[in-house]
C-alpha cells in the first residue's frame, strides 16, 4: 500500500510547549494525532479514546503480538503503546500523523518506518522552560530542579532529529512547523511522482 500521508514524530522536553502545539496544530483539518494505548487506570477527566485507549493487559499483549503496536515502553508498571491501525489508515487518505513521543518511542519507530519525519521542540530559554514548569502550578521545587536536569539532558538528544523548532509565541511555532510539514509533503508526493515517472 502506498502512503500518502506523512508520520510526524514530536519530542521536547516537559514543559516545551508540546502539548499546546499539538492543539494549535489540529486546527487543520490535515492534521491527525495518533492516541496511545495503556494499561492504566483512566484519571479522573480523562476520556478513553480521546487521552488514551485503556486496554487491559490481556488486550494490550494481544494487541502486540498481533503486530499491532508501532512501538511501546513500560513506565510504572503499566504498558503504553503506539497503535498502529490508525496511523496506517489515516495515512492511506493523505494525513499528516502526529506522534507526540518521547525519544526512546521515536527511535523505535524509526528503525521500523524511517520515513517519519521527526521534530525536537525546544524552549527559547531555560529561565523560560521553568517558568513554564512552575507555571503549571502542580510540582514543587524539587520535581522542578528534576524536571530542569532532565530537560537538559533531553536537549542533548536534539542532534538526532531531522528538525528543531524554537516554540516561543505558540502561533509562530505551529506556523514553523506547518511549514516543515508542507515542505515534507512536497518531498513525499514527489517521491511518488518520480517513481511513477521513471515507471519503479
Ligand atoms: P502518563 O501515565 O503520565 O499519562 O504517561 C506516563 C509516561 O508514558 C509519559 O512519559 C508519557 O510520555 C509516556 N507515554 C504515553 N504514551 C506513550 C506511548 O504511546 N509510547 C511510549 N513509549 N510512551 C508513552
Amino acid at each position: 500500500m502506498k502512503n500518502k500521508g506523512v508520520m510526524f514524530i514530536i519530542s521536547g522536553p516537559s514543559g516545551a510547549g508540546k502539548g499546546t502545539l499539538v492543539k494549535e496544530l489540529l486546527k487543520y483539518p490535515e492534521n491527525e494525532v495518533s492516541v496511545s494505548a495503556t494499561t492504566r487506570s483512566p484519571r479522573e477527566g480523562e476520556i478513553d479514546g480521546v487521552h488514551y485507549h485503556f486496554l487491559t493487559v490481556d488486550k494490550f499483549h494481544e494487541l502486540m503480538e498481533h503486530n499491532g503496536v508501532l512501538e511501546y515502553a513500560q513506565y510504572c508498571g503499566n504498558y503504553y503503546g503506539t497503535p498502529s491501525a490508525q496511523i496506517d489508515a489515516w495515512l492511506s487518505e493523505g494525513k499528516n500523523v502526529i506522534l507526540e513521543i518521547d525519544v526512546q518511542g521515536c527511535r523505535q519507530i524509526k528503525a521500523k518506518r524511517d520515513d517519519a519525519v521527526t521534530v525536537f521542540i525546544v524552549p527559547p530559554s531555560m529561565e523560560i522552560l521553568e517558568k513554564r514548569l512552575r507555571g503549571r502550578g502542580t510540582e514543587n521545587d524539587d520535581v522542578i530542579a528534576q524536571r530542569l536536569l532532565a530537560a537538559k539532558g533531553e536537549l542533548e538528544m536534539a542532534g538526532e532529529y531531522d528538525y528543531v523548532v524554537v516554540n516561543g509565541p505558540i502561533e509562530e511555532c505551529a506556523a514553523d512547523v506547518m511549514a516543515i510539514f508542507k515542505a515534507e509533503n512536497i518531498k513525499a508526493q514527489n517521491r511518488e511522482t518520480m517513481c511513477e515517472l521513471l515507471g519503479r
